[in-house]
Parts: structure tokens; sequence; C-alpha cells
């Protein structure tokens, strides 16, 4: 073996259990009792620190190519590190949008050295959804579909567009990743809430109200059964959201994602953090937040994603009095364990129930089950190492996005990730990060 992990408590999905590790080669080889035989040239003492696999983000916008003042794979994956994920998925919504094989391409090139982390990337689809068995065989891990709430070129437009596009994505043997909505609740009651608004920040939830989440998330699971495609529903933010989800999921070939955010922070923060806590869908009443716990514990939900969306601290000054001067969009990524800690201190969550819902369970939904977000023999050793004993506060000074601010700061977390791993490679030790960007792009496994 190369490496040792001696003394470690090892969480998976169904468990936490005493074991030793041994890697060879980025991989996971060996699990053994406590103080077996293993032979390593370097052996790591875990004593009294948990073991969990690197955090698999379905969702994040790294904002590259085009708007890397906002954050650039190098900025975004960097945070993810520290933050303990060590896979993101990467969004098509950059500036140009990857419509096609060659816009791919370009961008994983553009990723390749610049990555610190593992990612995979997605796909847009445009209104003929004529380029996605070409993204396919480039290593699309899914065509992502927007219903409401987005701009015209990613806009599917209409019913007969969705079921074009989910006929497409389920012949390819693909998943449509949809974020729903209904663009005629959200553009109508944009344009007459903002015709008498004076721009406080209360004005703003309304436009996005949670019937406009229910329509989409029906619209997305009728057009799944109909086309037979897979379909990851993303963001469901509120009860109206869930209650139709838990209705149709099995009806057909459905999963669904929450942010941190939307199971952590209410609309309140709105007042408190003004533009910083501006985000589509919106932060809702506290009855929701709890309608999103009750739902990822049921499992009516499946995974957390962070939807990590990152702007500029001046873009987001300028709707300081005027909340519709500022773009929509919070950072997630370096927060996300944290968060996730959060909710296993409150006894929400058990670590098993976070490595479920933030690391095998994305890595299972999303082409990468037995490689990575599981602690198992032959998956990548992806490993962070998480001091449950110590508590700490989360700060706006310590965020390595270029968003320089989290909406957590001041939030008390139990359990620091104190050392990563990253195919056995050791990228992160108390907070710093070590040597250089090791990320890969990996392809999704076919099913
Ligand atoms: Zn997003």
């Amino acid at each position: 073996m190369d490496i040792a992990i001696r003394n470690g408590l090892l969480v998976t999905s169904d468990r936490v259990v005493a074991a030793d590790l041994g890697i060879t080669d980025g991989r996971i080889e060996a699990i053994v009792a406590p103080g077996g035989a293993l032979k390593a040239q370097r052996t790591l003492d875990a004593a009294g620190l948990h073991l969990l696999p690197g955090l698999v983000d379905a969702h994040v916008h790294l904002r590259e190519p085009g708007l890397v003042h906002k954050e650039g794979f190098a900025a975004g994956t960097r945070a993810a590190l520290a933050g303990g994920v060590t896979t993101v998925m990467v969004m098509p919504t950059d500036d140009p949008l990857t419509f096609t094989a060659r816009q791919f391409e370009d961008k994983r090139a553009l990723a390749e050295g610049q990555a610190w982390a593992d990612f995979m990337l997605q796909a847009a689809i445009g209104a003929q959804a004529c380029h996605v068995e070409e993204l396919v065989e480039a290593g699309a891990v899914s065509f992502e579909l927007f219903l409401a709430d987005v701009s015209p070129a990613l806009l599917v437009p209409d019913a007969e567009s969705l079921l074009l596009a989910l006929h497409r994505v389920a012949a390819a043997g693909s998943v449509a990743g949809i974020t729903p909505g209904d663009h005629d609740v959200v553009s109508k009651r944009t344009a007459a809430i903002r015709a008498g608004s004076d721009g406080r920040w209360q004005d703003f939830p309304p436009t996005r109200p949670p019937v406009s989440e229910a329509l989409g998330i029906a619209r997305a699971c009728v057009a799944a059964r109909e086309s037979g495609a897979r379909v990851h529903v993303r963001q469901v933010s509120c009860a109206a959201g869930a209650q139709v989800l838990a209705a149709l999921r099995s009806s057909a070939r459905i999963s669904a994602e929450v942010t941190p955010h939307n199971l952590l922070l209410d609309e309140d923060e709105l007042g408190r953090q003004g533009a910083n806590a501006k985000v589509a869908p919106p932060l809702r009443p506290a009855s929701d937040v709890l309608s999103m716990q009750q739902a990822l514990r049921d499992r009516v939900i499946d995974i957390v994603a962070t939807d990590h969306a990152p702007h500029l601290p001046a873009e987001k000054a300028a709707g300081a009095g005027d909340i519709w001067k500022a773009p929509g969009g919070i950072p997630g990524l370096q927060t996300f364990l944290p968060t996730m800690l959060i909710l296993v201190r409150q006894g929400l969550l058990g670590l098993p129930d976070l490595v479920r819902s933030c690391c095998s369970g994305p890595a299972q939904l999303f082409g990468l089950a037995g490689r990575k977000g599981e602690l198992c023999i032959g998956a990548d050793a992806d490993i962070v190492f998480v001091d449950m004993a110590r508590s700490w506060h989360i700060r706006d000074d310590d965020q390595l996005s270029k968003a320089r601010y989290t909406p957590f700061a001041g939030r008390v977390v139990q359990g620091v990730p104190v050392r990563v791993l990253l195919r056995g490679r050791e990228v992160m030790r108390d907070g710093a990060l070590l040597g250089e960007p090791l990320g890969r792009f990996l392809r999704p496994a076919r099913s």
C-alpha cells in the first residue's frame, strides 16, 4: 500500500464503524479492522477523527468561461476542497452557454490544469435539442432544462419543447436536470410587483411563489413519465413543491435535490443580510424550511446540492436599498459540509444520512457509483478527516470564493474538516490547500 489510515471512524451511508484503510494508486484497496495487517509506505493517524467520503456537489456555477470576474474553475474548486467537496458537477450557464460538443470540449480544456477538485460538466439544451448525442459522447453528465427564471436562450418555452428534449435525452440514455418553475407566473408577477415597488426586500420572494415551483415540478414529473427520461428536479424549496413531488415521483424515474440554504435559512435573512441573501428560488418562510428538512429525512428529496452561484461583493452591494439591482445567487461550496454538520448537530440528520445525501447519493444518480462518494474497496480515495470534538464559527474572512462572503457567517459548526485527500493525495490540511490543481474531468458511467 502507498498509504495506511489508522484508527479512524469510517462513515458510510448506513453506519459509522472503526476501521483502518489502505490506499494504492489513489484508490481504496483495503478496509480492515482497527490494528489489522496493512503494510504501507506512509501512515496517517486518524485517532479520534471521522472519515467521510469527499462530498459530491451536483449543482455548481463556476462562471467560466466568460464570467471569471465572478468566480472561475480555480477559485471555485479551491473553495470546494477547503470545505471537503472533492467532486463538482458544473452547470452550463456561462458565456458562452454549453450547447454544443465544441463548447463542451473548450470548457473542459479550460478547466483542466485549473481545477483543484474532480469535475463533471453539464450541458444546456437548445430549442431543437439537436446536439444531445454528441454531448453524451463528449461526456456530458446531464442536460439542463429551465422552465422559468432564466435567459431566453436557456428557457424551455413550452410543453412540446420539454417533451422533445426529454425524448432525446431518454434515447441517448442520459439524465435531464430540470429547474422547475412556471414562466408565466414568474414573469407576470415580477412585472406587476416591480411596477409598484420601491425596492424593499419583502417584494422579491412573492415574484417566485410556491405555486410556480409546484407547477413546474408537476410538469417535469408528467413529462418524465411520458418520455421515459430520467429526470432530476433541481432545488426544491417549499412545502408546495415537495408535496407535488411526493405525489408524483413514483410514477416516473425522478430524483430531486434541495440546497443547504433552503434547509437552514428562512426569508427573514433577506431582511438581515439584504441582497447577499437574494437567490432564486428565494429563501422561504420558516415553515417551508422545516418542510424541506422533513422531505430530506423522508427521502422525498434524494440529495443536497449547493447551487453555488457567486457574484462579486460590488454586484451584491448594488442591491443595498433596492433589491432589484442585485443579481440572485449565493455561494455554497465551501460551506456545504459545515452546513450539513449543523443539521447533524441539531439532530436532524445522522452522519450516515449526510453521506447518503451529499456523497453516495449524488454519485449514484450521476454515473459515479463505486468511484466517488463512498469509502469502499475500489473507490477513489477522496477522504475528509473530520474532528467532531471541535467547534468553530463560519467566517466571511475564510471564504476562498470570489464572492468573499457566506450567508452562513457566524453560524457555529460542530466538526472541523482537518484534512482532505483527493485520490490519495493530501490536498488540504488545517484549512490550507496543498500542492497544485489536480482535478480531473470525469465521465459518467453509461447506464
Ligand atoms: Zn443553479
